[in-house]
């Protein structure tokens, strides 16, 4: 036997492999630690996996490691674990899935250091400034207000809202200045006072606080306003007061301004942030932090579960049933399930919280792996809002909403409450269409028609964001007559603005909010009253408290009923209660108004009479019947190219290479087929749908087979990936 060691380093290439590196000359490599290495023509980054005597490579041919990084492992062994298991789980190269867990610094092989926190705290003359001296800056004005209570880190008040030009500004003016990180200690209250429990809250807690030592989950099915947040903050402090940390996960919109403050006052504690609006050295900044143990809660989206914690003691997932735990592209995990896999590791709660839990969660439940709990009534008083269903097709419509909702609208308004009119549809008009031949603007790379943007005074397409002007003319028979057929959020926001002239409109989706800030603005706005109608998609349906809204229209909700993706159902219905929880917040008996031409579908009357608990058993029995998830696995690879016999021969050849496994046994391999949307920015899409009664012997079944399909020829000609319990089916 020789002497010889072998470095096997993970690399950030899309290579289902590892690739061998003779040691370096002089330092002893960590396994578990980054080591730079020449990789082809460059230097690249990688993470040492393991160490051995063998190596596949012949000798010669094997580079030495040029330099070592880490004299220690940058994860814990169980965060480690976690990593190596959600590549094999989710079939993705492990090389990507370490180096996307990282921060970019890390991944650049900068190390790691927590003194880069940027602190600001208010001079004496900021001290001194009353809201006359910035009467015209009011975003200034509102930085020295945030800042009386103490000091606070760039990337707290970045989530508020505050712009670095308005600190600069500010900072110029010597109203602020930087602080040591200390300060910022200093500076955090001692948690305030809260109105105590409601009865069920406190049953939640108990139940919760108890199970603080080990594994376990527990569901906190509360309805919209029913406290679940106040449950979350006593468990944390219970852990926080043991000296451990927590790691809450909340969707993508949800990191509010109004979160990050409840959570300061109630716990007292340093709130470690992760979200978009941070630079590279504040996320390397808070990841270090959270990973010496120095920072007791860290707040942040999906990709915080990879967050290192030297001594964790509670996971929260908020809004666990939220479609952005799952990542859509490269590495595709659903960062809920990821959540459970790293409680089990690390031996801790996790506690998920939903008004509307997804339908996996609630199989958890009923399959008895995961604790109940509920809170049924709202905290602060109030009833849910009494849903009925308008029957559309005896209506006569005179604009966009029928005469019986109009009619609820004024009543509302005139009593001096908000209205809420919800329409999942941006722009002016889904299709522009020819009145004298029937030809419609379409979008060439998709085969969909274009989304008229008034506004913009240009089509878009949806589905792969080309644009183009407004035509005036019919391309086809040259006709000026182009008239909108349907309807989007902009002609709504038009159309209820001339109908309602008294009462201000404001429209919140993805176009009116570009800018940066402009949500968190009109979301303030609204607070304060300057609006009484708000319309707007799914961006008005999470996380936000509008007080004073009493009625919510649903402007349609056909179109769910035709999809053909079986999670349909449980989508709109998951959005239609959140929706209408935005309703009667302050106890007020409020209203929720849908409209559709199907009054009498099953869920339509459920959600009226019942509500979503019922509503999701229903649905749950029909997906035990039809052996689809959660009582079944799926795993989809989907291919897409210019030349759609290319993909359906690569997806052909990967259907042969499926079947001939030895694996296949207990897994359905269904033929390959068009995906719904066939054509998407010029390429061509199918897909192959692998369906078992379990997880287990899908990820067999691929691992067995991807190494082969992988060396097919066409694989490099067509893209395609495999998505492991995917999010969309069609
Ligand atoms: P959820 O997250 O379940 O929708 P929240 O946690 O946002 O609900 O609480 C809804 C409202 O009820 C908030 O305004 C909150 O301050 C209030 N609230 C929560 N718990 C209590 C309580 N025990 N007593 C009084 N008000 C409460
Ligand atoms: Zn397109
Ligand atoms: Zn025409």
């Amino acid at each position: 036997m020789s002497d010889l060691r072998f470095i096997h380093v993970a690399l950030p290439v899309p290579m289902r492999r590892i690739f061998d590196y003779l040691p370096h000359p002089q330092r002893q490599v960590v396994v578990g630690g980054r080591v730079r290495v020449p990789f082809g023509r460059r230097m690249m980054v990688g993470v040492v996996v393991g160490e051995s005597d063998h190596s596949d490579w012949p000798v010669e041919q094997l580079k030495a490691v040029d330099e070592v990084l880490d004299q220690q492992p940058i994860w814990p062994q169980s965060l480690l674990d976690l990593l190596k298991w959600a590549g094999r789980y989710y079939q993705h190269p492990i090389g990507e899935v370490l180096t996307h867990a990282l921060p970019k610094k890390m991944r650049q092989g900068e190390q790691p250091n927590s003194a880069d926190i940027e602190v600001w705290q208010l001079t004496d003359a900021g001290v001194a400034q009353d809201a006359q001296s910035t009467k015209r800056a009011p975003k200034q004005w509102q930085l020295l207000e945030l800042l009386k209570a103490g000091a606070q880190e760039r990337a707290t008040l970045s989530a508020q809202g505050v712009t670095g030009a308005t600190i600069q500004a500010v900072a110029k003016k010597q109203w602020i200045e930087s602080a040591p990180l200390s300060a910022l200690n200093e500076s955090l209250s001692q948690p305030s006072n809260q109105p105590p429990a409601t009865r069920e809250q406190s049953i939640a807690i108990t139940a919760l606080c108890s199970r603080l030592q080990g594994f376990s989950v527990s569901l906190l099915e509360g309805i919209t306003g029913s406290g679940k947040t106040r449950v979350y903050l006593d468990v944390m402090s219970q852990v926080i007061e043991q000296g451990k940390q927590v790691l809450v996960l909340v969707p993508e919109i949800g990191l509010t301004p109004q979160t990050l403050s409840r959570f300061r006052h109630h716990l007292g504690v340093r709130i470690g942030l992760v979200h978009s609006g941070l630079n590279d050295s504040e996320r390397l900044a808070a990841w270090q932090a959270a990973r010496t143990g120095e920072l007791p809660v860290l707040l942040g989206t999906r990709s915080a579960i990879f967050t290192p914690m030297a001594n964790l003691g509670l996971i929260v997932v908020d809004e666990e049933h939220d479609g952005s735990y799952k990542q859509q592209d490269g590495f595709r995990y659903q960062a809920r399930d990821l959540a459970v896999m790293r409680a089990r590791n690390e031996q801790v709660l996790l506690l998920l919280g939903s008004a509307t839990p997804s339908f996996e969660s609630l199989a958890n439940v009923e399959a008895g792996r995961y604790q109940h709990l509920t809170l049924s009534e709202r905290a602060a008083g109030g009833q849910l809002p009494k849903i009925a269903a308008i029957d559309m097709r005896q209506q006569v419509m005179t604009g966009p909403l029928s005469a019986p909702i109009v009619k609820a609208m004024e009543q509302h308004l005139q009593a001096n409450n908000q209205v809420l009119v919800f329409l999942n549809r941006r722009g002016f008009a889904p299709v522009l269409l020819c009145h004298e031949c029937g030809w419609f603007a379409e979008c060439h790379r998709c085969n969909r028609p274009f989304t008229w943007h008034k506004g913009f005074r240009r089509l878009v397409c949806h589905h792969c964001q080309v644009e183009r002007p407004v035509p005036h003319q019919c391309d086809s028979c040259g006709s000026t007559q182009l008239v909108p057929v349907g309807q989007g959020t902009e002609q709504l926001e038009e159309a209820l603005q001339e109908q309602f002239p008294d009462y201000p409109v404001v429209r919140i989706d993805r176009d009116s909010t570009r800018r940066k800030d402009a949500f968190e603005n009109l979301v303030a706005d609204i607070q304060r009253g300057h609006y009484r109608i708000l319309v707007g998609t799914q961006m008005l349906a999470k996380g936000h408290d509008f007080v004073d809204v009493t009625l919510v229209v649903i402007a349609d909700v056909d179109g769910a009923l035709f999809s053909s993706d079986f999670r349909a159902g449980e989508r709109m219905c998951q959005l239609l209660t959140q929706v209408s929880g935005r309703a009667g917040r302050a106890g007020q008996q409020a209203q929720v108004l849908l409209q559709t031409h199907y009054p009498d579908h099953p869920w339509v009357q459920q959600l009226q009479t019942e509500g979503y608990q019922q509503v999701a058993s229903a649905l749950l029995a029909e997906r035990k019947q039809a052996q689809l998830p959660p009582y079944a696995a799926i795993a989809i690879i989907r291919a897409e190219a210019n030349d759609e016999t290319k993909v359906a021969e690569f997806l052909a050849a990967a259907e042969l290479v499926l079947n001939t496994a030895a694996q296949r046994h207990e897994v359905i391999v269904m033929p390959p087929g068009p995906c719904a949307m066939v054509r998407k920015a010029g390429r061509y899409r199918w897909q192959l749908v692998l369906i078992a009664p379990q997880k287990a012997p899908i990820q067999k079944l691929l691992t067995e087979s991807l190494g082969e399909i992988e060396s097919s020829k066409l694989a490099q000609v067509v893209r395609w990936h495999v998505d492991v319990d995917p999010h969309d089916t069609v």
